[in-house]
């Protein structure tokens, strides 16, 4: 992906796209993907870099959602173990199996959850990733040396999917560039364009590097803001009828030894009735999370006080070496893109479904929102199959569920740093062998050596040192402190593949810390 050779190809086109996205978090790349191998002619726009959104900031867990289970939603939970077990085959170097402990503490909770997780096995049916069975107290122990152990029974242990969300992002919108979509990043859409019968028929972008207003015709145009969907329909129509509702979730990363092994924690009744993980994630524990109504979109929002205590609460009774304020070694916030129900009888977001809905306005403007990560490939497909209708396109069939993703590689070795990489990771160790300076580590505490930065300027499309430590890398979320003493390192290797001087160098060094102080307490 080379993002001069993007523009190159928007002012290339003299006719229409079929269909443009706007938004490239997953629901924008899965359509992306989706559209580009049915063979339609696709342009994705993303105002900020790929990820800033949601996309980067979830739990990481491709699932079915033991909760929703719990709330009697058996068809959500269903289609997202299905999509679970689809999304392995297609990027088995990408989503693996994590082994989930439920730790009992009362007599009751055995059978109930092991009646619970034996429905959620039952439910995913050949999409399975492994039977849930009950442990005794030395099996839980053996699992999880952390947990606590005074009043300890035994546990349920059941399987899920985990993955790096902005990583599978960046080989989502490969996979569509390598299908034919043109993807650009730093290119907010500022205006959607209505032709005279008052149909949506384009899009205004702006190049934010350059400042060049790109106007694009479009004979299907898909809105995949997110939490920010409503402020997109308002530029084609400013007198909508708000339909999306926000709610944040906070993690707290610790380092490894909090969980000691490979095996997560999951409790499923925590004080405010949801559930907390505590997950092994790229040599950390990542804890979370929280649902907390908040007035409405942001790129960084910032944790209240509560929730990490809340976090910081429950963690506590279950871990027998109880995390503090001062062990979070990272604080990320994510914003859930949440739809507001017509009879909306709930009270609390974490009530809200978690399923997706295709919107149509009036303008013709095509809006899907809400869902999970876990089944961005159905949303896609689903918003591509009314994309077709609204837009009287060829009628072609998804081929999606059997379609490889970028970077596939079939028993890659976890303990492999680059393993996420997948088939990538050659021609970084190629860099790394080739130039040994390259192939040098570039802090301590992170196994992150300098050819990932050049391979995500030179392939990935990353602009600034965030972008690289936030996404194609995860030091901000694992560490904010090594991730700003990286800073300069990262700068001055961009600097060189960038072309950029000292001036630049210096500002986005300073950008990037006065950012990654705000993921520490
Ligand atoms: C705390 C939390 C934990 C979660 N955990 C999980 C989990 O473990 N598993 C799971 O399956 N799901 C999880 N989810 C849900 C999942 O992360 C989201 O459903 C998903 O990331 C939403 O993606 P999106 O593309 O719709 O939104 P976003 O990722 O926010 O993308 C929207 C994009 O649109 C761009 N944009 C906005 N306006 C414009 C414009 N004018 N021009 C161009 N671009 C624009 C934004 O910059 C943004 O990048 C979690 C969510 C949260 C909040």
């Amino acid at each position: 992906m080379n993002r001069e050779a993007m523009i190159a190809s928007i002012d290339d086109r003299r006719e229409p796209f079929d269909i443009v996205v706007i938004g490239g978090g997953a629901t924008g790349a899965g359509i992306a993907v989706d559209a580009a191998s049915r063979g339609f002619s696709t342009l994705l726009l993303e105002r900020m870099d790929f990820g800033k959104g949601t996309s980067s900031r979830s739990t990481k867990l491709v699932h079915g959602g033991v909760r929703y289970l719990e709330q009697g939603n058996v068809s959500l939970v269903m289609g997202a173990l299905r999509e679970r077990g689809i999304l392995r085959r297609n990027a088995p170097h990408l989503v693996h199996d994590v082994p989930f402990v439920v730790p009992n503490y009362s007599w009751w909770e055995t059978p109930f959850y092991g009646i619970g997780l034996k429905i959620y096995d039952l439910l995913a049916g050949q999409y399975g990733f492994g039977k849930s069975r009950l442990l005794s107290r030395e099996e839980t122990l053996d699992r999880l040396p952390n947990l606590r152990q005074d009043g300890l029974r035994g546990g349920v242990i059941y399987h899920d999917g985990q993955f790096d969300d902005a990583r599978l992002l960046i080989h989502l919108l490969a996979t569509a560039a390598d299908q034919g979509a043109t993807v650009l990043n730093y290119a907010p859409v500022v205006e959607i364009t209505r032709g005279s019968d008052g149909f949506v028929n384009g899009v205004v972008a702006q190049d934010t590097e350059s400042g060049n207003r790109i106007a694009i015709g479009a004979r299907v145009v898909i809105n995949a803001t997110g939490m920010f969907a409503d402020e997109t329909r308002r530029l084609a129509d400013p007198n909508i009828t708000p339909m999306m509702v926000a709610s944040q979730g906070i993690h707290l990363v610790l380092d490894s030894t909090f969980l000691r092994g490979d095996t997560a924690i999951m409790v499923p009744h925590t004080s405010d009735g949801r559930v907390l993980f505590a997950i092994p994630w790229h040599r950390h524990t990542v804890v979370g999370t929280t649902d907390t109504p908040i007035d409405g979109p942001s790129y960084e929002p910032r944790p209240f006080d509560q929730e990490i205590e809340f976090v910081l609460e429950t963690a506590r009774l279950y871990l027998s070496h109880p995390p503090k304020r001062d062990d979070i070694l990272s604080v990320f916030v994510g914003i859930r893109p949440l739809v507001q129900q017509a009879s909306a009888s709930a009270t609390t977001t974490s009530a809200l479904s978690r399923d997706h809905t295709v919107h149509i306005d009036e303008s013709g403007l095509l809006t899907i929102a809400g869902g999970k990560w876990t089944t961005y490939r159905h949303m896609a497909e689903d918003t591509v199959n009314h994309a077709i209708m609204l837009g009287k396109l060829a009628d072609r069939a998804c081929i999606t569920q059997e379609l490889r993703i970028h970077g596939y590689a079939e028993d890659v070795d976890e303990g492999d740093t680059l393993w996420v990489y997948g088939s990538d990771a050659e021609p970084i160790r190629r860099l790394a062998r080739e130039s040994p300076e390259l192939g040098r580590q570039l802090d301590s505490q992170l196994p992150i050596i300098a050819a990932q930065v050049v391979w995500a300027v030179r392939e990935e499309m990353a602009r600034s040192v965030e972008d690289v430590l936030a996404r194609r890398t995860r030091a901000l979320f694992l560490d904010a402190r090594a991730a700003t003493r990286m800073a300069p390192a990262v700068a001055a290797l961009m600097a060189q593949e960038l072309g950029k001087d000292q001036t630049w160098t210096d500002a986005e060094v300073a950008r990037f810390s006065a950012l990654a102080a705000q993921y520490v307490l």
